[in-house]
C-alpha cells in the first residue's frame, strides 16, 4: 500500500520529533537522511524527509524541498507536511514562506495552514501572535537566537514577509467551534484571494480539531504539533487500520554497544553510570592526535568484551578536559579527528557483529551515521522521550540490520545506557 503521509523537515532532529509523534498517533513511519533515492518498503504510513534547510540560501531550500516533493510523490503519498520549528524560526526573506509556496505551487494547490504551535512544550498561538510559555516569542530568547532572531511574534506579519500570496488568520473563536467552522472560516479566507492562514491553537484539542480541517487540503505546513490531528483523518477514510502497532522493529539480535562522543552534562552521567557495571574503553584525543591506532586498539579491546554483554566506548570527558584539548589541537580538529575515530570504531564494531547500537551525541550519530551508509531510519519504541529506537535503512542490501538508538546530548536519563536494551527484542 502506498505512503499515506510525505513529510518534509527543515533540520534533522525536527524530523526526529514529528517522526516519534506520528508513530504515537498509530503511523508507522520511516525518518530519510536527506532526500530519498531508492523506493522505500511497502509497511509504511508515513515518510519524514529530514533536509538541512532551515538556514540555507532560499533558493537552496526550494530546491531541496522540491526534491524532496517529487520523491515522495513517487511514493504515492496523499497528503504533504511541510514541518519547521514551534518557534517559527525563519528570518524576514525565509525560508518557511518561500518553501511553503514553492511545494504550493508544485502540488497545484493555492491554499494551506501555518501552525507551528505545540501546546505540550508551552508553544501557544493566539490572535496570531506567538507565546513561548508566559511570553511573546519576541521578549523570549528566540529574540536573540544566532541564526533565525525572532522579532516579530506576529506570525501573519512575519510570514507576509516572506511571501507573494496574501496571509489570513483562523481565530482561536473559530478553532473552539470545531472542524466544519474551521473548514469554512479556510473557505471564506480562499474565497478573499488568501493562500496561507495562521490558525490559533491552545491545547491539543485545538489541534485536533484542524487537523480534522486539513483532512482534504494536499500541503500542511506546520510544526509537530498538527501530527496529532491528521492520522485520524486516513483512519476515517479507512485507509489506516485502527490499533496498529507503529512502533514495532524487525528484531535485529547481535551483540551491544554504545558510542559516546558528547560530553553534555547528561552524557558525562550516563557514561559513569555504564562504566561502574560494564567493560569500558577512552577514547584519547591526544593519542588520536599524536597518530596512534586507536581504532585498532579499541576494535581489538572489544573484540573479546562484546561476546558477554554491552560493552562502552567513549571520548566524552569533562569541560576542564575538553577545554584542554580543544586548546592544543583546535576546536574543530578536536571535533573531527574524535568524530572519524568513533566512527570507525562503530564501523568495526558492526563487522564484530554488533547488532544493537547507541550512539550519544548529534554530531557524533551524524559522522557514524554516515559511516555506516545508513539513509533512514525506522522508527520504534521511545526509550526516553525524544530517543527512539530505529532500525537502519541502508543501501546496502546485504548488511544485516541494524538497531540504532541515536540520544542528542542532553537527552535521557543517567541509566540510559543501561535500560535501553530492554525495550528491544533481543
Ligand atoms: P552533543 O549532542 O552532546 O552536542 P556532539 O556529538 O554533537 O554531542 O558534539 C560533541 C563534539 O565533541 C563532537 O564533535 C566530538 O567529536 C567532540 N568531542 C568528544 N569528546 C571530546 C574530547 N574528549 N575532547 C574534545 N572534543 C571531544
Amino acid at each position: 500500500m502506498a505512503v499515506l503521509l510525505g513529510c518534509i523537515a527543515d533540520d534533522f532532529t525536527g524530523g526526529t520529533d514529528l517522526a516519534g509523534m506520528l508513530v504515537k498517533a498509530g503511523m508507522r513511519t520511516v525518518q530519510m537522511i536527506g532526500v530519498p533515492q531508492e523506493p522505500l518498503g511497502d509497511d509504511i504510513d508515513a515518510v519524514v524527509v529530514a533536509l538541512k534547510s532551515r538556514t540555507a540560501p532560499v533558493d537552496e531550500a526550494i530546491a531541496e524541498s522540491l526534491a524532496a516533493l517529487r520523491a515522495l510523490q513517487k511514493e504515492g503519498c496523499k497528503q504533504f507536511y511541510f514541518k519547521y520549528c514551534s518557534t517559527f524560526d525563519s528570518t524576514a526573506k525565509g525560508n518557511i514562506g518561500p518553501v511553503g509556496e514553492a511545494l504550493l505551487q508544485a502540488l497545484g494547490s493555492n491554499f494551506t495552514i501555518a501552525c507551528p504551535a505545540f501546546p505540550a512544550n508551552a508553544r501557544t498561538i493566539y490572535k496570531g501572535y506567538l507565546f513561548v510559555g508566559d511570553l511573546l516569542l519576541s521578549d523570549s530568547g528566540m529574540r536573540n537566537h544566532p541564526l533565525t532572531p525572532m522579532t516579530d511574534a506576529s506570525l501573519v506579519r512575519h510570514l507576509q514577509s516572506q511571501v507573494k500570496g496574501k496571509v489570513g488568520l483562523t481565530e482561536h473563536s473559530t478553532v473552539l467551534k470545531g472542524e466544519v467552522a474551521i473548514r469554512a472560516r479556510f473557505k471564506a479566507l480562499q474565497a478573499e484571494g488568501c493562500n496561507f492562514t495562521v490558525v490559533d491553537a491552545l491545547s491539543n484539542d485545538d489541534l485536533m480539531s484542524i487537523g480534522l480541517a486539513c483532512a482534504d487540503m494536499s500541503l500542511v505546513t506546520a510544526g509537530s504539533g498538527i501530527a496529532l490531528g491528521l492520522p485520524q483523518n486516513f483512519r476515517r477514510a479507512g485507509l489506516l487500520a485502527d490499533g496498529l502497532v507503529a512502533d514495532a522493529l524487525p528484531t535485529t539480535g547481535g551483540l551491544r554497544a554504545v558510542v559516546s562522543g558528547s560530553c553534555s552534562i547528561a552524557t558525562q552521567g550516563q557514561v559513569a553510570a555504564m562504566r561502574d557495571k560494564q567493560p569500558a574503553f577512552n577514547v584519547d584525543p591526544f593519542e588520536l592526535a599524536r597518530g596512534t591506532d586507536v581504532v585498532g586498539a579499541a576494535l581489538a579491546w572489544a573484540a573479546s568484551r562484546v561476546k558477554d554483554g554491552p560493552v562502552l566506548i567513549y571520548a566524552t570527558a569533562t569541560p576542564e578536559a575538553v577545554k584542554a584539548v580543544q586548546a592544543q589541537l583546535g576546536t574543530e580538529k578536536a571535533g573531527s579527528l574524535v568524530e572519524d575515530a568513533l566512527a570507525g570504531i562503530a564501523k568495526g564494531l558492526v563487522n564484530l557483529g554488533v547488532g544493537q547500537l547507541i550512539v550519544a551525541g548529534g554530531e557524533t550519530a551524524g559522522a557514524v551515521v554516515k559511516a555506516l551508509g545508513i539513509t533512514g531510519l525506522r522508527i520504534g519504541p521511545e526509550i526516553d522521550p525524544g530517543v527512539p529506537w530505529t532500525v537502519g535503512i541502508s543501501k546496502d542490501v546485504s548488511q544485516k540490520p541494524l538497531a540504532l538508538a541515536l540520544k542528542s546530548g542532553n537527552f535521557g536519563t543517567p541509566d540510559f545506557f543501561l535500560k535501553a536494551w530492554s525495550k528491544l527484542a533481543s
